[in-house]
């Protein structure tokens, strides 16, 4: 049996975050993931210049398509000078900082851990002094020593999404909060390359409660889009999806297991933008590691939208 300093379970960009960063001291690190790399993911695939700066890289840099979006409209409203706002794809991007990470591989499904002598044991065929969960929602680490005693706090977001090759006429974004009565938004996101991502996603609890389902939702968003001329007629075939948006208190760590990413439920209460979160969380459990400072997620902001919002009103107002 091979013994790590870190063992990081998840592959995404909080699992590869922390590889990356746990690399760069020499830390000799291992990646378990269920899945084979490159792996679709659902996801829109927005992310913040934030997440440039944390990983380091400039969008020439970037090998794939990156989308600038020049225009962004919300529930019809254009915004005006939105600032730098990117689009990816999740199937490049998350292969691309595994493999930028540097850190070994394995394609294991993990089901059983437990706590050894030397740190924590893996299907009884791995060990580590650190642990990593970065298995996203149903991550094994989190099932495993946090459910009963530091369980997720926020709420549960239900979500339908497609992303599919097309030549979309308008590039503009275009988010619709709370039309229809969703608790929650749908989005249009066209992408480099042709690509095009449409979803919506709402509170769990507050759809049960209005006796909707998230399926009500996809059908009027695709009505939307197709009496809007942004789709043409087509077979959608939509992928569901679960995860949890930031709670009043995070699951952080116990004993040297740590919670990263969607396993500890960091997606931002407005927008549930979990990338930027995953990626910081990642980068912040590394440096905890490296001795460099406590693990805390109290930098990440709960929010993405809301300052943004403050700011276009100073630009409107500059007008
Ligand atoms: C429809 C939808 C749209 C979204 N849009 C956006 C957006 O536009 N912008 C944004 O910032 N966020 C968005 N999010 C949220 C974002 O996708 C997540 O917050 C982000 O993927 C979290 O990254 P992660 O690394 O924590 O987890 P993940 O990306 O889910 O990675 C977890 C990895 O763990 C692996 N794994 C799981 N269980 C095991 C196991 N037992 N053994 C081994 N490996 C395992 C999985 O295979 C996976 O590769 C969206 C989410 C959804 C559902």
């Amino acid at each position: 049996m091979r013994h790590y300093q870190v063992i990081i379970i998840g592959g995404g960009p909080a699992g590869a975050a922390c590889a990356w960063r746990l690399i760069q001291d020499g830390i000799d690190c291992l990646i378990l993931d269920k899945q084979s790399f490159p792996r679709p993911k659902t996801c829109a695939g927005w992310i913040t210049p934030r997440v440039l700066r944390d990983l380091d890289f400039s969008p020439s840099e970037y090998p794939y398509d990156l989308t600038s979006f020049q225009r962004i409209y919300i529930n019809g409203f254009p915004i005006l000078r939105p600032g730098k706002q990117y689009a990816i794809r999740r199937v490049e991007f998350d292969n691309w900082l595994l493999e930028r990470s540097g850190a070994p591989v394995i394609q294991h499904h993990v089901k059983e851990i437990s706590k050894s002598e030397k740190g924590y044991m893996v299907d009884g065929e791995y060990s580590a002094e650190y642990l990593i969960g970065a298995g996203g929602t149903h991550c094994p680490v989190y099932h495993t020593f946090f459910s009963n005693d530091q369980p997720r706090t926020g709420a549960q977001i239900v979500a339908l999404e497609e992303e599919f090759s097309t030549e979309w006429k308008d590039g503009g974004c275009r988010l619709w909060f709370f039309e229809n009565r969703f608790p929650g938004y749908a989005w249009y996101v066209p992408k480099a390359g042709g690509y095009l991502n449409i979803g919506v996603g709402g509170n769990a609890l507050l759809l049960k409660q209005q006796g909707r389902s998230i399926q009500d939702h996809w059908d009027y968003l695709v009505q939307k889009l197709q009496d809007l001329g942004l789709v043409s007629q087509k077979e959608f075939q939509p992928e569901g999806c679960v995860y949890y948006l930031r709670g009043k208190q995070d699951p952080t760590q116990v004993g040297n297991a740590i919670l990263i990413g969607d396993a500890a439920g960091l997606a931002t209460l407005d927008m549930g933008e979990g990338i930027g979160p995953a990626v910081r969380s990642g980068l912040l459990a590394a440096e905890s590691i490296l001795g460099i400072s406590e693990y805390s997620l109290a930098a990440i902001p709960k929010c993405s939208l809301i300052p943004k919002i403050f700011q276009w009103a100073v630009n409107y107002s500059k007008i």
